[in-house]
This record gives C-alpha cells, structure tokens and sequence, in this order.
C-alpha cells in the first residue's frame, strides 16, 4: 500500500490528467454551396442523409451558425485563419485555375496551429486558395502533411471532363471553357487530368479512410480536412448514388457527400478513435439558387449565395463528439472563424499572434454558458474599405447597411436577390429581429410606431460597424494579381495545343 503522501501525489496527477484530457483528432468537413435547407435535419422533405442525420440527432445542431462570406475562397481563408478575408488579402470573387496568388504563406492556418501539438494533417478534397507558381500556395505549403484533391471548384474547367453517369454523359450545366481539364493532385503533382468525377467520391473516403487508420495505428491525434465539391453546382455523383433519391441530381450528389460522411465516421470506429474526435460539419457559403432545382435550398432563409442577406452565410453546423458534445440544438451565435481559436483551445495550442475575427466556442459545445460571439460582420464578394461591411448582426437583431443582389441568387421569386439588382445604400439601415423573423421579411423601423429600445439598436448597430471598418485593415488583394494561363496546373507541361493538351497518359493512377 502506498503511504498516505504517495497516493495523495497520485490522485493529484490523476486529477490533472482529468483535467486535461488529450488533444481530440478533428475532423473538419465542409460542404460546397449547401444551404442552410438543404439537410433532412434542417427541413428539408426529400434530402437522403441518414449519417448527417445521425450526426445532428446525437451531437449538437446549429441554428445560427455564419461562414465569413457567400463565396467560396474567401469564405475557405476565413475558416483556416479565423480572419476575415480582408485580412488576408481574398477578394474581390474566388481564385481561377491560372491565378497568380494565393493564400499567403504568412498567414496561419489551424493546420499549421494544430501542428504544434503534434498533429498529423491530411486535406482532402477541394482547397481553393490558390496553386501559383509551382504549387506554391497549395494545402502542403499551408500545414497539411498530405493533400488529394482538385483545388478549385469543378466548373472552373470544360464541362466534358465533367462526364456523369452513364458513361460519357455529360452532366447538365454550363462550365469555364478555354482552360484547362480539372486535375487531380497528390500533394504537389498532378496524378490525374482529367479527373474522373464519378470516381472522385470514392477515392477521396479511401485517401481518409487510409490516414485515419494510419494515426489510429501511430496513436497520433489527427486533424482530416474534408472539403468536398458536393453540392456545387454541377452535380455529379457515382453510379451507386445516381437516381437513388427523390430530389434529383442534388439529392443524389447530396447522398453522395453524406455517404462519404457515413464512411469517416465508421473508419474512425474502426480505428478505436471515435470518442475522442470531434466531427464538425458545415458549409463554405449559402446555395447558387440561379441553377434552380439543381442549386440547391437556403430554406427559409432570404436570397442565397452572393448576397449578405441570411441566405447567403448562414449555413447548416453540426458538431458531433459521442460522450463529449451533448447532443442538442444551439441557437447562439457561432461562425467559421471560431473554429481556429477552438480548436486551438482544445488541443492546447498557442494561438498565432495576428487580430483574430474568432472565439473560442467551448462553452456552447460543452454547455458551459453562452457564446463569446455577440456580433457578427457580412461583407459581400467584393468588399472594399470605402463601404466596409454591408451588413452588422448583434445579438438577434440585423442591420443592412448596403444590400445588393448576385446572378449566383436568381430565379427565386424574390427579385431583391438578383444579379440586376443594384447596390443600395440605406440610411437608416434595414432592420431585422432574426428571432421573430428569420426570413428578414418585416423591417422593424417601417413600423409605425417607433419603439425607443428599436432606435437604440440602430445606434448601437451604427457604432459597431464605424467600430469595426476603421479597425479593419485590408492586405492587398491576392486576386489583384491577376491570371496567367501558363500557371494552370499541366500534366502534360511541354505540350503545345495548352489548354486542351493537358492531360495525364490514360491508365496513370498513382494514388
Ligand atoms: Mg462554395
């Protein structure tokens, strides 16, 4: 028997290993143009996504969860950094396969945070922030040990390379023409091109499937970036997905992302590591409604990608920890750029020393109180500092300073979301109870009947824009720097009929 000294020491270490139980692996998986009523457990009546249902029935659901834009590259360097966009530099629009910039490597993203703890990183998927010059921006240059993926949307490319099921159909849209086939890389080099999207799902789980194991096996906490192309448009699924649910091609591409879902989700019960890792899902930006059936749902929610109003940023967030994340539904405030600081705390590693834009969202996922985000800031596709942000969302309340429609939102009966639609500078600005009204339908300064505590709003709203836009300090714009079609990623790159010629020797599947 140990002496009285001996066991107080050891109750002593065993309490503090309670206290600090080890760094969780993290998967990270983010969806492509989903909106916020897209998932059967967000409402949808004819979505097929039993894994993500599961997920929202025993982990903790999201009502008012916030990308940082309603565009894609942007909103991806909101969600690695915990910055807005601004910071770093990703604006105006998105990045093209010939762009000459990127990411900046001077920013950190939570891959390059979790690594300090001793994290094995993997990105899988869709990255686009960037290729430059010898694939200087892409995820291995970003802290991720590992990269399979094609790193831009897949629309960025001609449409024939996109061939659906059966074979050598094409899928239904219209893509980016004179430029390169979309490749597949593995880390730095291009593996395949073009790639072969009905097979793309499958590869993506296994890639995943393989590194989950791998660290099980190592005992090394990971960190899985799972950025899928589901359900940007245009939809593509597998043979085994294709007419198998009653929404069409959306749902099946739908089904598709939630199978994959379903598989990370077992591999990480066969690796012995499903209690201790956190799952988080959610969405880079709200849906392209201008494809109609085929773009997707932003529910109840007013307009959808492009546009500052809810539907464009407000996006479906599930967080599932069996034995840690209670399961329930949050409606506290939460955005994309409160996963860095979160993750952050939960593997006890140092935050970067630049201006975060995130919280730490421990107290909602562990119930221990209420969101540290009071305030969220909505800046449109191409923000500049003269207008700052368009829009401030303080507590329930919402102000629309500027308003502006987006081609990605139209074909809704509501004509305030179209592309024609022009900027509108409101003074005083639009106001909402996102409470009583989520819709955004009733301005309450139209009410007759002015209440004072409504006016207070307005000034206080008025306060943390000015607040916020003066601190904002905006990096130069990666975009600004332009294209250059002999940076397209080439597997070929001597040949000389560019763009078409670029194309890997059929049969090559390295991965
Ligand atoms: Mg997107």
């Amino acid at each position: 028997m140990p002496g009285v000294g001996l066991r107080a020491w050891l109750l002593g270490g065993l309490a503090l290993l309670a206290a600090a139980p080890p760094p969780p692996n993290v998967v990270l998986i983010f969806a492509d143009d989903l909106g916020f009523g897209d998932l059967a457990s967000y409402g949808h009546p004819t979505s097929v996504t039993p894994a993500l249902d599961k997920m929202a029935a025993g982990g903790l659901r999201f009502t008012s969860f916030y990308s940082s834009s309603p565009v894609c590259s942007p909103s991806r360097a909101g969600l690695l950094t915990g910055r807005y966009q601004t910071r770093s530099g990703i604006y105006p629009g998105v990045f093209y396969p010939g762009s000459r910039g990127g990411l900046p490597l001077s920013e950190v993203t939570v891959a390059e945070v979790l690594k300090t703890r001793g994290y094995a990183t993997a990105m899988v998927g869709k990255w686009h922030l960037g290729i430059g010059p010898n694939g200087t921006f892409l995820p291995t240059h970003q802290g991720f040990d590992h990269y399979l993926g094609v790193p831009y949307s897949h629309d960025q490319g001609p449409c024939q390379n996109l061939t659906c099921f059966p074979p050598n159909t094409p899928c239904f849209g219209t893509c980016d023409q004179d430029v390169v086939l979309a490749p597949l890389f593995w880390n730095l080099s291009v593996v395949e091109q073009p790639v072969s999207f009905p097979d793309l799902g499958a590869r993506y789980v296994t890639f995943a499937e393989d590194f989950i194991a791998s660290c099980g096996r190592r005992n090394q906490p990971f960190f899985l970036y799972y950025a899928s192309h589901h359900s940007h448009y245009p939809q593509f699924a597998s043979q085994e997905y294709t007419g198998q649910t009653p929404r069409g091609p959306f749902g099946d591409a739908l089904l598709e992302l939630d199978s994959s879902v379903g598989h990370l989700l077992q591999a990480l019960q066969d690796s012995g590591v499903y209690d201790s890792t956190l799952v988080f899902f959610t969405s880079d930006n709200g849906p392209e409604t201008m494809r109609m059936s085929r773009g997707g749902s932003s529910g109840l929610l007013k307009c959808g990608k492009g546009t500052t109003y809810e539907g464009g940023v407000r996006e479906p967030a599930l967080a599932y920890w069996p034995g840690r994340v209670a399961p329930g539904v949050t409606h506290e405030l939460a955005s994309t750029l409160d996963l860095l600081p979160t993750l952050a705390a939960l593997a006890g590693a140092p935050l970067p020393n630049v201006t975060l834009d995130g919280f730490d969202l421990s107290p909602i996922l562990f119930g221990s109180g209420t969101s540290p985000r009071k305030t969220m800031f909505y800046y449109p596709p191409a923000p500049n500092s003269q207008l700052g942000v368009f829009a401030v969302r303080y507590g329930k309340y919402k102000a629309h300073f500027y308003t502006q429609g987006a081609f990605h939102s139209g074909t809704t009966p509501d004509h305030d979301c179209y592309g024609l639609t022009p900027l509108v500078f409101h003074d005083p600005p639009l106001l909402y109870d996102l409470e009583s009204d989520p819709a955004e339908n009733y301005n309450l300064l139209d009410e007759a009947q002015l209440r004072p505590e409504v006016l207070a709003v307005v000034k206080e709203m008025r306060l943390r824009k000015a607040t916020f836009d003066q601190q904002m300090k905006f990096g130069e714009s990666e975009m600004g720097r332009g294209k250059d079609p002999s940076l397209e990623p080439c597997c070929s790159p001597q040949c000389t009929s560019r763009p078409s010629c670029c194309r890997c020797p059929s049969g090559s599947h390295p991965t």
